[in-house]
């Protein structure tokens, strides 16, 4: 990496702003170019040549035609994993971010970190098959945690949200597991939800999104001004670990009265189940909502209104124009959401409850395995701007 602020710094700046814009226009002469990126003339000239030694980009002169720039057809394809508690999926997508193949399979709760991996790595394997991709073929790979990443470690952030991976280094433990020939790029899975729903979905031409994620963990991922947000260390977003009541109970952070630990999916199903006599999913339970009964209606809107306490901090702090909720949780968005927006403009900054749209997200199960794939495009374009 370089040093901000430096020559090389701005060259990298420079030379990503051409890149984007091709990636954004396609084809554009050098003239175009320098309009879109607002650079002189002379440096997308000096930019373009660069870029063209390294194989990044084409020029096209067709009969009768302008010279024109366009990216190099990219060779290769890219994998993503959405490593869960209680689930593992695979997907393989080409370059252009069009996914080929993607599988799913259930995991059995707490499996060790070893022999969680083991099971992605003959999930990848039948993926890529069925896919007709051979694994040199692979420039990229990532994968999602439901645990905070500290990146100056590459470990789990909090040993106890995944305990199954304590003392592991997650990209060490992927790049070996998966046999693929580039290194795997690990983030936690609520801010490869945000990239996901950024690039594809609900949070698509926003700057400002918020990913929250409302499953068996809680987590949000944030998009701050067009980039994803992670912090000094990688962990920011850590919503459901911020303390609703500091003498509840015990979180498996080690804290207590944490908002994960009272609107979680398993705490939601766990609430009910002595009440019904049964144990419901969350489907079940907004099913049941929607037939009128008043238990399932109040515990879901009660969750609403808890993770909205939360969230109306949230938009007092960072002013985002959308919030996107995603999770298993999401099911029950009907019932969550006119809760959140309640609180919001009871306990938020009025500006910026009055600027915040909260939907549910578009992706639906699919959202982190399609994030873990965005992130790989992402080092794939990265290492190439680096590598020339
Ligand atoms: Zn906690």
């Amino acid at each position: 990496m370089s040093r901000p602020g430096s020559p090389r710094a701005l060259r990298d700046l420079n030379r990503g702003r051409v890149l984007e814009a091709l990636r954004e226009y396609g084809d554009l002469s050098q003239a175009e170019l320098a309009r879109k990126t607002g650079l002189a003339p002379a440096t997308v000239s000096n930019i373009v040549r660069h870029l063209r030694a390294a194989g990044d980009v084409v020029t096209t002169d067709g009969a009768g035609r302008r010279k024109s720039i366009r990216l190099a057809p990219g060779p290769g394809f890219v994998v993503g994993v959405d490593y869960g508690h209680r689930h593992i999926s695979v997907a393989v997508a080409d370059l252009d971010h069009e996914v080929l193949t993607e599988r799913r399979v259930d995991l059995a709760p707490d499996m060790s970190a070893r022999d969680g991996m083991a099971e992605a790595a003959r999930l990848a394997q039948h993926v890529l098959a069925t896919a007709g991709v051979d694994r040199t073929e692979v420039v990229a790979a990532a994968m999602g945690l439901p645990a905070p990443i500290d990146r100056t470690t590459g470990r789990v952030g909090s040993p106890s949200i995944l305990p199954g991976w304590v003392g592991v280094d997650a990209g060490d433990l992927a790049s070996d597991a998966l046999g693929l020939p580039v290194r795997v790029a690990v983030d936690n899975d609520a801010n490869l939800g945000a990239l996901a729903e950024w690039w594809w979905g609900a949070g698509a031409g926003y700057s400002d999104v918020v990913y929250l994620k409302l499953s068996d963990g809680v987590g949000a991922g944030l998009i701050i001004g067009g980039h994803l947000y992670g912090g000094v260390t990688g962990t920011a977003g850590e919503i459901g670990h911020t303390t609703l009541d500091e003498y509840g109970d015990l979180c498996r952070c080690g804290n207590r009265g944490c908002l994960e630990t009272v609107v979680s999916a398993r705490r939601v199903t766990s609430i009910l189940e002595p009440i019904v006599g049964e144990h419901l999913t969350i489907l079940e339970i907004v099913q049941r909502a929607e037939a009128g009964s008043r238990a399932c209606e109040r515990l879901l809107t009660d969750v609403g209104l808890q993770v909205g306490r939360s969230l109306a901090d949230l938009c007092s702090l960072l002013n985002p124009q959308m919030v996107l909720i995603g999770g298993e949780l999401a099911q029950a968005s009907t019932l969550l959401i006119p809760a959140m927006e309640r609180v919001i403009g009871r306990c938020g900054v009025p500006a910026a409850a009055g600027a915040v749209h909260i939907r549910r997200g578009a992706l639906g199960a699919r959202t982190h395995v399609l994030g873990a794939v965005a992130l790989a495009r992402r080092e794939s374009a990265s290492a190439a701007l680096f590598n020339s």
